[in-house]
């Protein structure tokens, strides 16, 4: 029988459009309302894994197959947190994580939060999904930009940040509505703070971007590059202190937490 505590490498990703979330499901018995212990050790850090979401069912499918399996061959403790955003107003990506992260600390005091799009599958499990003593970019090189870095300063789709780094930033600011720039604003956050952007070597941080469009509510936003210039002034008084948002549910589901999020209109 193949042990789940033991890490592969490589991995060939698969993306069967018959598989079900209720498959998924019955192949992760062990997994309790999105949260997963190793049973015979104990881990090192305690991980919780944000996702913004909207409207991306047949992505979050997908994750969930890959993500369980691939975080338990790295014998974490975990858990996964959906945060999605109600209604039809423009996309709040980094409001929904600022959320994710108040709300996921209610539950657990977790040691590190990785900030995750849905649609990034990781695709070799030495890419550790813990966190180091400096923020960590996660994802180095994709399918959709051929496998290469597109800016040494980027630090977008895959993160990982200790509870304290992302409390000592003020975590993201929540005035990024729509596509655009609100990951460099994250850092440029972590620089003013003098800490540095680590990164796992390049063949090993690949992931596969599960092709889409840009989704209707999420147009570019033309306000991104005025909002990044100000960063340095107004990271004090927007970020988590001032997050205002409103639950409108909270469902513990067998493989993540679901929680609904009015985030107000721009
Ligand atoms: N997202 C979502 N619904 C939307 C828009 C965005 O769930 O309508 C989330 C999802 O997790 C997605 C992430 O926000 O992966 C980043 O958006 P997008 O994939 O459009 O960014 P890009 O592909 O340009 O990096
Ligand atoms: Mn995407």
């Amino acid at each position: 029988m193949k042990t789940v505590n033991s890490t592969e490498g490589a991995t060939n990703l698969s993306f069967e459009s018959s598989l079900t979330l209720n498959d998924v499901v019955t192949e992760n018995e062990k997994v309790r309302e999105g949260e997963y212990e190793p049973p015979d050790c104990a881990a090192r850090q305690s991980v919780a894994i944000l996702i913004p979401f909207r409207n991306r069912e047949r992505h979050l499918v997908y994750f969930l197959h890959h993500l369980h399996p691939f975080l338990q061959r790295q014998q974490l403790h975990y858990a996964i947190y959906v945060i999605n955003q109600a209604g039809n107003v423009t996309f709040n990506r980094a409001k929904l994580l600022n959320i994710g992260y108040l709300e996921a600390l209610k539950d657990y005091s977790w040691d590190c939060f990785i900030l995750h799009d849905v649609d990034l599958i990781p695709e070799n499990d030495h890419n550790l999904y813990v966190c180091e003593d400096q923020p960590k970019h996660l994802m180095v090189a994709r399918n959709s930009t051929r496998y290469k870095l597109m800016s040494p300063s980027y630090f977008g789709g895959v993160t990982a940040l200790t509870r304290e780094q992302f409390f000592q930033v003020n975590g993201f600011s929540n005035s990024y509505w729509g596509w655009g720039s609100e990951d460099d604003d994250l850092r440029i956050r972590v620089r003013q703070h003098k800490m540095t952007i680590v990164r796992p070597p390049e063949d090993v941080a690949r992931y596969t971007m599960v092709f889409h469009k840009r989704d209707k509510g999420n147009e570019v936003n033309k306000d991104r590059k005025t909002l990044k210039g100000q960063t340095p002034q107004n990271w004090r008084n927007d970020g988590l202190t001032s997050c205002s948002y409103r639950t409108l549910s909270l469902d513990r589901l067998p493989l993540y937490v679901n929680i609904t999020v009015d985030v107000g209109k721009p």
